[in-house]
């Protein structure tokens, strides 16, 4: 296809990506509900539940697209404390900032457009990094891991939340025939954009396993890395801590 993996090098993976969150970012919402069924909030509420977050606490919510986990840091880290969305896409970057403002959410809240690759940030900025179905989007993503352990505070924590090897073979091939039958005619029909949705379901195929993506974590400095598997491994939520 004109989006798959096989024929994309490296080099065009950035502008790819770019490509599809340009195109798909005025429907991003509306198809993260239905492709779901809604389930991106349970995924998305526990990652809120373990990220030890609490008033005061500085979070960066990278890749953070239209905002959903910023609007739930926004209420816990209160006035005291801050939150930066940082995306690499001005479209997604845009549709998120609307949509929290137009929500209320404002006053500890900034938008930054960043690579997760080289974030601007110093090092020893933040109590908690979140990174949700963002990850398998970035080119290099031991890079973008080193990243966001160097501007994590000691004490700090990483929330992977992302697209995962379900751990059962039945609902693999049930979650195969969806992502690549369903999905993208879904796309073509509420978005009118079958491709983007095309290379979502083959970004998924390609995205390290559970185990892989934990040692990738221990590689560049992460400790105590565990992670959860959520709606039989559809979704995996990884967590590592900076000592
Ligand atoms: N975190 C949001 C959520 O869970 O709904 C948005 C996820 S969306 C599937 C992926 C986001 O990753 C897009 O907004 C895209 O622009 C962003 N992204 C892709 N590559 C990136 C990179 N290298 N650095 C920062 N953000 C990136």
């Amino acid at each position: 296809t004109h989006f798959g993996f096989k024929q994309v090098d490296k080099n065009n993976k950035a502008s790819m990506v770019a490509d599809v969150f340009h195109s798909v970012a005025a429907k991003y919402d509306v198809m993260n509900d239905l492709m779901s069924m809604g389930i991106h909030r349970v995924w998305k509420r526990f990652t809120i539940d373990c990220s030890g977050a609490r008033q005061g606490h500085k979070v960066l919510d990278l890749a953070g697209g239209t905002g959903d986990l910023t609007a739930k840091f926004s209420r816990i880290v209160g006035d005291k404390g801050q939150v930066i969305l940082a995306d690499i896409n001005d479209s997604m970057l845009k549709v998120g900032r609307d949509k929290l403002r137009d929500r209320g959410v404002v006053g500890n809240v900034e938008y930054v457009q960043a690579n997760a690759e080289a974030l601007p940030f110093e090092d020893n900025t933040f109590d908690i990094i979140t990174i949700a179905f963002g990850l398998r989007n970035v080119t290099d993503k031991d890079k973008a891991l080193a990243s966001m352990y160097r501007v994590l505070k000691p004490g700090g924590r990483l929330l992977v939340l992302e697209f995962s090897k379900p751990t059962n073979d039945m609902l693999s091939k049930a979650y195969d025939m969806y992502s690549f039958h369903v999905l993208p005619k879904m796309g073509q029909l509420v978005a009118n954009d079958g491709g983007s949705y095309q290379y979502l379901a083959e970004s998924i195929r390609m995205h390290p396993d559970q185990d892989t993506l934990k040692s990738m974590m221990e590689t560049v400095g992460f400790e105590q890395v565990t992670y959860h598997n959520l709606t039989g491994g559809i979704v995996a939520l990884h967590r590592g801590f900076k000592f």
